[in-house]
């Protein structure tokens, strides 16, 4: 059984992020993809800048870069029901996925020009898009990983809700991730559910 202590996650590395604030009260979880590979995110949250509580790699593994206990910057200008600065009471979780792919002559790339084999792309519409494109499936080793995390966290802290980047990001349409191939409603379904279990 996983435990938090002092904002510490025990299934998990710590790798420190300088990126943090004042300490916070987690009310929500924000989940993103990072758009790039696992250490590109923990290089780009080692650096000045931006941060994340958790970064979750695709087989599974979870670093931890901020304390649950402290803000970390991965929200930006946003809105949760009435509240704004979710940075100052989220959870950020990243996810290791490339995001929305672009197809030119047959072949799927990433922003940043990764190739993604057909075999690993799910096509879809995401709600705040026009058009259909390819996006990377979420490893089920990946998603398990943070189903249990959101469900550790919500054990022990006072969670409302679990939402996605693309949800809680100011103007609406600024942010896109973690984007319709990730299964939120099973996160969510699986994560809060599980709060009300006793014993
Ligand atoms: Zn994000």
């Amino acid at each position: 059984m996983a435990k938090i202590t002092n904002g510490r996650y025990s299934h998990s590395r710590w790798i420190a992020s300088p990126n943090y604030g004042k300490k916070i009260r987690p009310r929500l979880l924000v989940l993103h993809y990072t758009a790039v590979n696992l250490k590109q995110t923990i290089n780009l949250f080692k650096g000045p800048g931006v941060s994340a509580h958790f970064v979750v790699a695709e087989n599974g593994e979870i670093t931890q870069m901020v304390s649950c206990d402290h803000a970390a910057f991965h929200a930006g200008v946003s809105k949760w029901r009435k509240r704004k600065h979710c940075n100052n009471f989220s959870i950020g979780i990243e996810v290791v996925n490339y995001g929305r792919l672009s197809k030119y002559r047959g072949i799927y790339k990433s922003w940043n020009k990764v190739v993604i084999p057909e075999a690993r792309i799910t096509r879809a519409r995401h709600p705040l898009m026009k058009r259909t494109a390819g996006w990377p499936v979420f490893p089920s080793k990946q998603t398990a990983a943070v189903k249990k995390l959101c469900r550790d966290i919500c054990r022990h802290y006072k969670i409302m809700d679990i939402a996605g980047h693309e949800d809680i990001a100011r103007p609406v349409g600024r942010k896109v991730d973690p984007g319709p191939a990730f299964p939120m409603e099973e996160v969510k379904e699986y994560a809060l559910s599980s709060t009300k279990v006793t014993g």
